[in-house]
């Protein structure tokens, strides 16, 4: 893509430290390995994080970089272009548990966490989704009760990403059953190495750079200190859930189908002018040429949607409309893009272990994940107060 003019010096200088890295460490015949083992490589990602991007949604007292959210989610696109498999864990990092506990931590959480997840030590999963419960989740039926100085946690969280390597399930749990839905609702920090968490492995085909979980927590007991926000965090998870933290996550899932879109662009483009038929580049034909041409204008109306809510939530503007906006529009575009360019390269595409059959495989879960489309929609209607 043609650079933006407009891009600050330190983010165009990290997109390049990231490209560089990406082409040293994570080239393709590495991807194919991941993906073939559905896993991420640790000593890779200790290289990413030794070069401090964890540090990127931290502030600079607890070791980070100072937030920076336009620079965090241009380190996701970057990323996303080789796959999920370096973007994935610096999400789990930087934006599960940066991003999380920098805006809701306590003092303590985030005196003890902060420097961790800066240097890339530290991941957390989400657990909101539960078996009966997607886009619905102020009726979550994970229950935290306190019993003296403790805290025992009981029910099922599925689809929780990364549950097998990460630290912490950020897990929305309802406190109060007799309250209001959203105002019963509590954030517990869950070690899913606590006794009474039993984790399952489901099938996926789209983001494998891990396993996607069942965790089942069966009186789980944990110190009263395992509420995000401390004591002040009780009966807050919904606004939690609902604040500048759930922008910006907004905005790192449309960045990764951005990221992952781009790739699908670049090797189209490429290809087309190789592949031969009938005497001249396929991109000779024009068919081809218009179906690329119109897949990279849909990428870049997706980076500019991206760039400005990202811009917006960076400088501590309101900012759900565009972020709910970003993510429903490059979200969707990115899976657009992605079947374009898959029916540009033709047979190639669908060969196991290529990069455009996986990309197109990973789009296609953008849409859902992170607040389906629909969400996005309900969301926009109910924040620009469109009449029902
Ligand atoms: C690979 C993968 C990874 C995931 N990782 C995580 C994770 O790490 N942590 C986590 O908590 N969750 C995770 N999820 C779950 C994901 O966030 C949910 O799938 C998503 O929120 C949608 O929930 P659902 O699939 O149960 O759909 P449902 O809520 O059952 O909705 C099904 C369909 O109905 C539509 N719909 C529902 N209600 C309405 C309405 N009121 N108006 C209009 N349309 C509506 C939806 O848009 C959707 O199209 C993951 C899912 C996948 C596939």
């Amino acid at each position: 893509m043609t650079p933006d003019p407009f891009e600050p010096d330190h983010i165009r200088a990290l997109r390049d430290q990231i490209a560089r890295f990406i082409a040293a460490e994570a080239p393709p015949e590495r991807r194919r390995a991941w993906e073939a083992r559905q896993d991420w490589p640790r000593d890779v990602f200790a290289k990413l994080a030794a070069l401090g991007i964890c540090g990127l949604t931290i502030p600079e007292a607890y070791g980070g970089l100072g937030e920076d959210v336009a620079a965090a989610v241009a380190a996701v696109e970057e990323l996303a272009r080789a796959g999920t498999f370096l973007a994935g864990p610096f999400i789990h990092c930087a934006f599960y548990g940066g991003m999380n506990i920098s805006e809701n931590g306590s003092p303590e959480q985030k005196a003890i966490m902060l420097p961790k997840l800066a240097r890339g030590d530290m991941f957390f999963a989400y657990g909101l989704t539960e078996p009966d419960v997607g886009g619905d989740l102020s009726s979550v039926r994970t229950r935290v009760r306190r019993e003296g100085d403790e805290l025992v946690v009981d029910g099922v969280k599925r689809w929780a990403t990364g549950a097998r390597f990460a630290d912490y399930l950020y897990c929305l749990c309802r406190s109060d059953p007799d309250a209001p839905p959203r105002a019963g609702l509590t954030f517990i920090l869950v070690p899913l190495d606590a006794p009474g968490v039993t984790i399952t492995d489901l099938g996926h085909t789209a983001m494998r750079y891990t396993h996607s979980c069942d965790v089942t927590m069966e009186g789980v007991r944990l110190p009263a200190s395992a509420v995000v926000g401390g004591e002040a965090g009780w009966g807050r998870g919904w606004s939690m859930l609902a604040g500048r933290a759930l922008d910006v996550e907004k905005l790192e899932v449309a960045a990764v189908a951005f990221g992952t879109a781009r790739a699908c662009v670049e090797e189209a483009w490429s290809y087309a002018q190789m592949r031969e038929q009938f005497g001249r580049p396929i991109s000779g034909h024009q068919a081809v040429r218009h179906a690329l041409v119109d897949a990279r204008t849909k990428l870049e109306a997706c980076r500019h949607l991206l760039t400005h809510a990202a811009r917006l939530a960076g400088a501590g503007h309101p900012c759900g409309v565009e972020s709910s906006m970003a993510k429903l529009f490059v979200c969707e575009a990115a899976v657009e893009i992605g079947l374009a360019c898959q029916r540009v390269v033709g047979s190639y595409a669908l060969e196991p272990g290529c990069e455009l059959d996986r990309g197109v495989r990973d789009l296609l879960s953008f849409p859902i994940v992170g607040g389906s489309s629909n969400m996005q929609r309900n969301n926009i209607a109910a924040m620009l107060r469109l009449k029902s």
